[in-house]
């Protein structure tokens, strides 16, 4: 079964989220227009790259529901077919 990654809606400056052991901070909300003219609200979490620790950042649109996270680790290690690994005790 898929696990869906989400990362809370609505939230507030200093929020903490926990997505498989992974802490997303919400550093910043700030106003966006969308390309279709539409005025709305984006997060930017604060996270660490699953591979190596590098802090980078994510930006989400805020708002009611639920946002899909699509990005677990920093630009030099980013690859969208590698899924995170879950660490089970033994793996270094
Ligand atoms: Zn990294």
């Amino acid at each position: 079964m898929k696990t869906r990654l989400t990362l809370p809606g609505r939230p507030v400056l200093g929020s903490i989220a926990l997505v498989q052991h992974q802490r997303f901070e919400c550093v910043e909300i700030r106003p966006h227009k969308t390309k279709d003219g539409r005025q709305i609200e984006l997060t930017r979490w604060l996270c660490h790259c699953a591979d190596c620790g590098a802090p980078f950042d994510l930006l989400t649109p805020r708002r009611n529901a639920p946002v899909r996270v699509d990005r677990r680790r920093c630009a030099e290690h980013r690859d969208p077919k590698r899924r995170v690994k879950i660490p089970v005790g033994a793996e270094a």
